[in-house]
């Protein structure tokens, strides 16, 4: 039995559609442009660029149907609407062919950014991390099993606020595939179980503010949601 200079934070988790079982997290994975409106609309070139990833905290996620605090230090919050692969088996170099053998389920996130500190990290050539990675900043919705999903390709994908909708695309608009960012990412990692990976956002990212009401859906997917405090 190991023993702690002190108590040890929880195992930061996700929930399960049918079952009261959790889905643990280890690690979170996001794909930085991975819709070629919203790499246009950041003042990229969708048709060279290779995908390229960034990580946040697994304490990051959050339960759909929570209200959350406004982030300290950012006066520019934006809303990414996200589809979240979670790993239920591990490996590196992983093919196309066998990626999706890999993968536990799917979820409907949402990859907060403070903008305005991810603007700064840009600018000065410095790591995303304060605009990505602070606290509660990846709500995710339970999980619904990869095998009770027959093709989340097809599904649309998008995000209201206050009941207007800010994204709306198709999974299909994906520049990299879920297969591909699979196959892409455990070159770099080697994946584990537990792994959630944000698969990128389409076009239409914008600010929100304290008293919002986020609601975003992949079709065929719990959708999440969310009140800013
Ligand atoms: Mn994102």
């Amino acid at each position: 039995m190991m023993e702690y200079v002190f108590e040890p934070s929880q195992i930061p988790t996700v929930a399960v559609n049918g079952t009261s079982k959790r889905f643990p997290v280890r690690r979170i994975f996001c794909v930085g442009r991975n819709y070629a409106e919203h790499t246009r609309e950041m003042g990229g070139d969708p048709d060279r660029e290779p995908p390229f990833f960034f990580t946040k905290p697994a304490d990051a996620v959050v339960d759909s149907g929570t209200e959350i605090p406004f982030p300290q230090a950012t006066s520019d919050l934006h809303h990414e609407m996200e589809l979240v692969v979670a790993i239920g088996k591990g490996g590196a170099n992983i093919s196309q062919e066998m990626a999706s053998k890999h993968i536990f389920g799917f979820g409907a996130g949402i990859d907060l950014t403070r903008r305005d500190l991810q603007q700064i990290a840009k600018d000065k050539r410095r790591p995303w991390d304060s605009g990505k990675a602070f606290d509660q900043s990846a709500p995710c919705a339970a999980l619904t099993k990869a095998s009770e999903i027959t093709n989340i390709t097809s599904s649309r994908i998008w995000l209201t606020v206050n009941g207007e909708t800010r994204q709306s695309a198709t999974i299909s608009d994906l520049i990299w595939s879920v297969d591909e960012v699979i196959a892409f990412l455990s070159v770099e990692f080697a994946l584990r179980p537990g792994d959630l990976i944000y698969t990128g956002t389409p076009a239409g990212v914008g600010a929100i503010k304290s008293g919002d009401k986020i609601e975003g859906y992949v079709e065929g997917l719990t959708p999440i949601s969310f009140t800013l405090k």
